[in-house]
């Protein structure tokens, strides 16, 4: 897989020595985590593992070379049982996904470091590492932290309805790739489809409101493409890269001050 995080803030790079002479509290552990899985006839299935790299790599690449941060080697794949069906997705169960953040953390604090990120780009494992940030933090007293996908960049010139539920393989993960594998984009095969309408909100929305449906994505569309990747462009994904990692560094020099301790 190919990475854009910095030689220097590679954990996987360093030797254990020179781990153990990593500053416990002063030091900021990152794990991605994003998924392998259809995304639709024009992005490969590495897309979010690719997104989370350019991203991190980026914001990485913005903190002062001082500060210890560093980006752990990712787990490439992610709880994806809603892409099931479409060939090339490789999926884990929750319970998998689960214990396997659950082993890292407690081999992380058993070197005795404090401060854990999970970075997460697969929607699929939202709730999951939400799940998990409490349970590291009960169980090993790892002081952990999430982000998820831009960390709340705004992106300009998005219509609501792509800003809405632009959700997988639509116009920003297909800009963003443009601006960075273009060779792995296949511009001829865009499709385009939507799981809900933003100008017409029935009574249920399939996320992030009080009444939801559950949903497969064979259930909404047979290309595997929830938005409308047809507007990206190269330069717009490459100011939203920009934008996000951006937002991303400020968020992950904030982990970094965060205090580890109550106030007296
Ligand atoms: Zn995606």
């Amino acid at each position: 897989m190919k990475t854009w995080i910095p030689d220097a803030r590679n954990f996987a790079y360093l030797n254990w020595k020179q781990v153990d002479a990593l500053p416990r509290e002063a030091t900021l552990l990152v794990l991605p985590t994003a998924a392998v899985e259809q995304h639709g006839h024009h992005l490969p299935l590495a897309t979010d593992t690719l997104i989370n790299n350019l991203l991190l790599g980026r914001a990485l690449a913005k903190l002062p070379a001082h500060l210890s941060v560093y980006a752990l080697p990712p787990v490439h794949y992610g709880k994806s049982n809603e892409h099931m069906g479409f060939p090339g997705t490789l999926s884990v169960s929750a319970a998998t996904f689960m214990a396997v953040l659950r082993d890292l953390g407690a081999s992380i604090a058993s070197a005795g470091f404090q401060r854990l990120v999970l970075y997460n780009t697969h929607g699929g494992n939202t709730a999951l590492i939400e799940v998990m940030a409490r349970d590291l933090r009960a169980e090993f007293r790892l002081r952990t932290f999430t982000v998820h996908g831009s960390a709340g960049a705004h992106f300009d010139g998005l219509t609501p309805q792509e800003r809405a539920y632009g959700f997988h393989a639509g116009e920003i993960e297909t800009a963003f790739l443009l601006a960075s594998v273009p060779e792995l984009v296949d511009r001829s095969a865009y499709t385009a489809n939507y799981i809900a309408d933003a100008a017409n909100p029935g009574p249920l929305l399939p996320e992030n409101a009080p009444a939801t449906f559950a949903w497969l994505t064979s259930d909404i569309t047979t290309s595997g493409v929830m938005g409308d990747p047809r507007p990206a462009t190269a330069e717009n994904g490459a100011r939203w890269l920009d934008q996000g990692a951006t937002r991303l560094a400020a968020a992950l020099d904030a982990m970094l001050r965060f205090p580890l301790s109550p106030a007296p």
